[in-house]
């Protein structure tokens, strides 16, 4: 037992950073712990190829920044590192339509538009948003696929957390006078899922954990939150003891457990509910019931569009610039990979739909044996960056899982009403439009096609707010309901489906909830 904080964090990603920030800033002595590691420019990996510094697998002794997690009913693919989902995500921040506000477990609990307005902006200004400048082949594509189908004022640009100075010419911070570090400007090299080596990128840490740090917030990486324990009294009123353990090294295991006020369950939805459906087995019974309930895979279909041609090149541009608002539940974005990046050439099948395990395999040898040379081609592409792009297809429309304990590890279930589907129609016809403009064809990852599992980067929900504890895990102001001073801020506090990239909203939220807590005495 070593030290006493006011708060501990657990996970540094959106919702963990804007925690961080906020409680530092309102006077209390915060600890930050994430599983993994602290990523500078140079750290990220060149390619994809690079698993080591990508992938997250630490029964490989991969420590990377990025996860894929699968499940019977979703493969989901999540952030790790000091700046969680930021480090590895595509940097577009949309507004949720107004649906979003009016449905799920939250629906009725506030005005929630009016209330989230300036809490939106909040999170617009601190993350460096702004309009993407840079429109390259990958989008005027989008654009040509808009307009041919009578939607050209439905495409826009992405508005993304990127620098775009002069490319490549370092400036002394230009978002928080002087406060922040410095900055680069983007070289639009299409890489920032594998993490920016440039420093245009504004991942977290080089705005809220970096403006936290200076205001005294301690961070513990590589280590991964194992116990929280009320301390005295069973509802957490006199603290908390929070135990953690080495998540990197293989001879290291010895635990830390610190005490603390409050506590703030930040882990994304894997780190999070996993962490909560344990506890309320062992030293957290008073949470609600609720506890990995809702979850939402954002309604998402990630087709890849490969071309045969080899002078085109897909890898230019930022890795989301564009988006088509396909009709008023759906949108689509493409999304790119920089240059040599060419590891989901490995797990690619063509797209076929529904039916049984056999009549999709049917169907997928079927295609190629129709087209033998064609998908030979596509195959074997030189440049797999250079000639694909990624459909991200994402709806408004609902659709939700359960998370819940596990044999070994956590496992999902399909609760009431319909679950998420790996094709989705609408999808496959647009991703089929955009290839006839290429000469290209669909492509998904196998677990989508042969599994009929559907993938997603936006997984939410499974500690969600409700008017009570027979509604939800957490209350509009997002306290955990049965305990003091415990919070759920990060992806599962989002209660409804927002059908749109969710990291601006789960920034609003965390704002929102931060307002809510006094300053320290
Ligand atoms: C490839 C990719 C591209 C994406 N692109 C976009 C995009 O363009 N726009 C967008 O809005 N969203 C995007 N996303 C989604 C976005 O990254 C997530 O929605 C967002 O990061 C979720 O934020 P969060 O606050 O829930 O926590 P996360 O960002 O998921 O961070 C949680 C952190 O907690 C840590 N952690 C978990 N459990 C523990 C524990 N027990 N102890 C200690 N630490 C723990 C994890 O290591 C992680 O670092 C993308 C995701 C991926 C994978
Ligand atoms: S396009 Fe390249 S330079 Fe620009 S933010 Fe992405 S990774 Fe960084």
């Amino acid at each position: 037992m070593t030290e006493n904080y006011d708060y501990v964090i657990i996970g540094s990603g959106f919702g963990g950073s804007v925690s961080a920030l906020r409680l530092c800033e309102k006077g209390y002595k915060v600890l930050l712990v994430e599983k993994g590691k602290w990523y500078g420019k140079d750290d990220f990996p060149e390619t994809n190829w690079n698993l080591k510094k990508w992938l997250w697998l630490p029964s490989l002794r991969f420590f990377g920044i990025m996860k894929m997690t699968f499940f019977r009913h979703v493969s989901i693919i999540s952030g790790v590192g000091v700046g969680g989902g930021s480090l590895v995500y595509a940097n577009t921040l949309p507004t949720p339509k107004p649906a979003f506000y009016n449905t799920g477990s939250w629906k009725g609990l506030e005005n929630w538009e009016a209330v989230l307005k300036p809490h939106y902006a909040t999170a617009l200004r601190m993350l460096g948003a702004t309009p993407n400048p840079h429109l390259e082949l990958g989008d005027n594509l989008l654009q040509q696929l808009a307009s041919q189908q009578g939607r050209g004022g439905h495409f826009e640009a992405a508005r993304v957390s990127v620098f775009f100075g002069e490319a490549e010419k370092t400036v002394p911070d230009p978002y928080f006078n002087g406060e922040g570090p410095a900055r680069s400007g983007c070289n639009i090299c299409g890489a920032c899922m594998t993490g920016c080596r440039h420093n245009a990128k504004n991942s977290l840490d080089k705005n809220y954990l970096h403006l936290a740090r200076n205001k005294g917030l301690e961070i513990i990486a590589e280590n991964e939150v194992l116990g929280v324990k009320p301390r005295g009294s069973q509802d957490g009123s006199e603290g908390y003891t929070v135990t953690f353990r080495n998540a990197t090294s293989f001879f290291n295991k010895r635990k830390t457990t610190v005490r603390t006020k409050g506590v703030v369950f930040a882990g994304g939805v894997l780190g999070t509910v996993k962490l909560l459906l344990k506890l309320k087995k062992t030293s957290l019974p008073r949470l609600s019931k609720r506890v990995g309930d809702d979850v939402r895979t954002n309604n998402e279909s990630l087709i890849f569009s490969i071309t045969p041609d080899k002078e085109k090149d897909l890898t230019k541009g930022i890795a989301i610039g564009s988006v088509y608002h396909a009709d008023e539940n759906s949108h689509l974005e493409p999304v790119r990979y920089g240059q040599g990046s060419g590891f989901w050439r490995l797990m690619m099948v063509p797209v076929v739909s529904g039916g049984s395990f056999f009549s999709r395999m049917f169907q997928i040898t079927g295609k190629i044996l129709r087209h033998p040379i064609v998908y030979f081609r596509l195959f074997t592409v030189k440049d797999f960056a250079r000639q694909s792009i990624v459909l991200l297809f994402m709806q408004h429309l609902d659709s939700t899982l359960v998370f819940r304990r596990g044999f070994f590890r956590m496992k999902t279930k399909v609760s009431k009403g319909s679950r998420p589907k790996a094709q989705i129609p609408l999808a496959a016809r647009l991703a089929e439009k955009y290839g006839e403009l290429t000469g290209g064809k669909s492509f998904v990852i196998l677990t989508e096609s042969v599994l009929n599992m559907p993938s997603t980067a936006h997984i939410l929900g499974g500690a969600v707010m409700g008017k009570s504890e027979a509604e939800g895990v957490i209350d509009k102001n997002n306290r955990v309901f049965g305990y003091k001073n415990m919070l759920v801020c990060d992806g599962s506090m989002v209660s409804a489906n927002p059908g749109v990239n969710p990291s601006l909203t789960i920034t609003a939220l965390a704002e929102r909830a931060m307002e809510k807590i006094a300053e320290k005495d």
